[in-house]
């Protein structure tokens, strides 16, 4: 049986690792002109939003053998609102760094396979279905599988981020929940290590945020700082499509990855779920798993997400501010702490609730 994969990001090249693994025949197409060929940046993988998965890299080593390094550790989190600060000490999770570093997230993944990736590739999904007996939708592009089956885009985001220059701590992160800067949305500082760090507005880019100029937004952000920095490098996405597909797999095609939904629409996390969504896909292919059941865990986590994200836009910066005084409380920092809360689950069910009883008060 002959497999074609489109796309070796982050879960098209974890599907190649385990046909690979597993012996079976594949060919994997990218349309750049290399693996991570775009700029670099930082994201974060956040325990607190996996459970039960407690660390992502532990369960591909120890459950697939994929080793992969992280560049940092996370063992503080400051969250930042108008008028609060709040910081957890804790293992938070992981900073990646993805694009064009050498020692980014795709570039380790395929460092584990040996078959030569076919760059510059311009096969259509029709190219290699008809060359192929499976295709595995692996683009990291919801419009992709749009083309063949139902898929819903909740979120179009805006992100515009920069690499700064100035001194960070390398296993502390911070978030901004501050509508003047990322309105329904949120900005982040990820460092690199002690001297780089990357800064990020993100927001939903819907038609009632049309309204806002992103450069306004991000001179906001940047003038809020009481550091020194000089930026070296910057980015800025727009549209971003944060969406899930109807169906895993669709006759011989397997959606992975962005093409399945692997984004969490809270704040837009995808790594892990793609990386797992990618392995999912190759072990079904080998017979070792079913996709539907393995993908199934992986979509509540979507929906729960989602719900959480529906909760957020409804808050304002007074919100913002009345949130972190109770994650400030000894209670609040145990949502971070214990380790046993599956958080996105009850949160979920909390913002549903709260939104009900909401719809019925203005009924
Ligand atoms: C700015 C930004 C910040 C983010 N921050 C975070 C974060 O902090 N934490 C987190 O967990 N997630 C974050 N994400 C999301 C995360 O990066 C994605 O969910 C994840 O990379 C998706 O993996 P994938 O395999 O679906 O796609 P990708 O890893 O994007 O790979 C898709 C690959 O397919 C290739 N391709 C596209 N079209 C074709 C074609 N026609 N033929 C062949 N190849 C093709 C692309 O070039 C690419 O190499 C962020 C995303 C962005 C854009």
């Amino acid at each position: 049986m002959r497999t074609a994969i489109m796309g070796a990001g982050l879960s098209g090249l974890c599907c190649a690792y385990i046909l690979e693994k597993q012996g079976y025949h594949y060919d994997i197409y990218e349309n750049r002109r290399c693996v991570g060929d775009r700029f670099v940046n930082g994201e974060i993988i956040m325990e607190i939003l996996d459970r039960p998965i407690q660390d992502i890299f532990s369960l591909l080593s120890m459950e697939h053998g994929l080793y992969l390094k992280a560049t940092n550790v996370i063992n503080k989190i400051i969250i930042k609102s108008p008028k609060e600060t709040v910081d957890v000490q804790a293992f938070i999770g992981y900073i990646t760094t993805r694009g064009r570093h050498e020692h980014s997230l795709e570039k380790q993944i395929s460092t584990n396979i040996k078959k030569r990736i076919i760059f510059n590739s311009d096969k259509s999904i029709d190219d290699l279905l008809y060359n192929y007996d499976k295709l595995v939708l692996a683009t990291g592009d919801g419009s992709y599988s749009e083309k063949l089956q139902k898929y819903t885009t909740h979120l179009p985001v805006n992100l515009k981020g920069a690499t700064l220059k100035g001194e960070f701590q390398p296993n502390t992160v911070c978030a901004w929940l501050n509508n003047t800067f990322a309105p329904q949305g949120y900005a982040y500082l990820i460092p690199f290590n002690a001297q780089e760090a990357n800064v990020v507005i993100a927001y939903p880019n819907y038609e009632h945020n049309k309204k806002y100029n992103i450069d306004k937004l991000w001179d906001n952000f940047l003038n809020s700082f009481n550091f020194k920095f000089r930026i070296t490098d910057g980015f800025q996405v727009t549209n971003y499509q944060i969406g899930i597909a109807e169906k895993c797999r669709v006759d011989n095609v397997l959606f992975t990855g962005n093409c399945f939904g692997s984004i969490m629409p809270f704040l837009g996390f995808g790594q892990g779920s793609a990386m797992l969504s990618g392995i999912y896909a190759g072990l079904d292919i080998c017979g070792k798993t079913k996709y539907e059941k393995e993908i199934k865990k992986l979509r509540n986590s979507y929906y729960d997400s989602l719900a959480l994200r529906h909760a957020m836009e409804k808050m304002n910066n007074d919100d913002y501010d009345k949130l972190l005084r109770i994650l400030k409380t000894s209670l609040g920092k145990k949502v971070f702490t214990n380790k046993k809360l599956n958080f996105l689950k009850y949160a979920a069910k909390a913002s549903k609730l709260l939104l009900d009883q909401n719809k019925t008060a203005q009924f």
